[in-house]
């Protein structure tokens, strides 16, 4: 297994042999075992990576567990139906070609990698942001908060994007995942680290607006119609359905 270079980013790759070895880093947060006590979330994640100090008791059927000299665990579970989760023993070797698929990590991009990457073919942004092989390290809860950042709507064409936007998107990425960072390093929970993600009809935090949603079979998008669409509430997938 490669070593997760910080507990919120814990590497597992699914066993449905998808290249995808990086899961969205909100699948794997540590909160629920969190050593620094994390409050118990609305929804538990479907899977979680997470640290116990010796001595912390963690879940009683964890689906991996690896203890440490020092009496510290690494433990994984999984409390969805899917049964996606894993973990492999890998040499460097292996690891290098597990994650050789993965694009640049997002932090730190930059305007000029991203104008080059938003080039290359016309994709929704929500959907572009999140795919691990163009840009490494954001999951669908801070593709949300990235988007509403960056005033940009989760739908908008990438080639569609003026010069601006794209710098904006940019300084977005940086600053939503250095706030991230540094609020789970600190142990906060969701509802304190997210402020569009999960907020559904919350008031925005720039203007207002109540926070609507665009909800998808695994993910859902979250957006204010006011900062990000030009008011316009776009289709709930899962509502027309019901009501079709
Ligand atoms: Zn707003």
């Amino acid at each position: 297994m490669a070593a997760p270079a910080r507990p919120a980013g814990a590497r597992v790759p699914d066993h449905e042999g998808r290249a995808g070895a990086r899961r969205d880093p909100e699948d794997l947060r540590p909160a629920a075992l969190d050593a620094r006590g994390a409050p118990a979330r609305r929804r538990p994640a479907a899977r979680e990576a997470g640290y116990l100090r010796a001595g912390e008791k963690g879940p009683k059927a964890p689906a991996f567990r690896l203890e440490f000299q020092n009496g510290s665990q690494l433990v994984l579970t999984e409390a969805g139906s899917k049964k996606r989760a894993g973990v492999w023993l890998l040499t460097p070797e292996a690891a290098d070609a597990e994650l050789a698929h993965l694009g640049p990590e997002a932090l730190g991009l930059g305007a000029d990698a991203l104008a080059a990457i938003c080039a290359q073919e016309s994709r929704r942004l929500h959907s572009l942001l999140r795919d691990q092989r163009v840009i490494a390290g954001i999951g669908r809860a801070w593709a949300n908060e990235i988007l509403h950042h960056a005033n940009l709507s989760p739908f908008a064409l990438s080639r569609d994007l003026v010069p601006g936007q794209v710098q904006g998107l940019a300084a977005a990425i940086d600053l939503e995942l250095e706030r991230g960072l540094e609020l789970r390093e600190r142990g906060a929970n969701d509802a304190r680290t997210y402020r569009v993600h999960g907020k559904l009809r919350e008031p925005c935090y720039v203007c207002g607006t109540p926070i609507a949603r665009v909800d998808y079979e695994e993910h859902t998008v979250y957006y204010c119609p006011d900062c990000q669409t030009g008011g316009r509430v776009l289709k709930d997938r899962r509502l027309s359905r019901l009501l079709r």
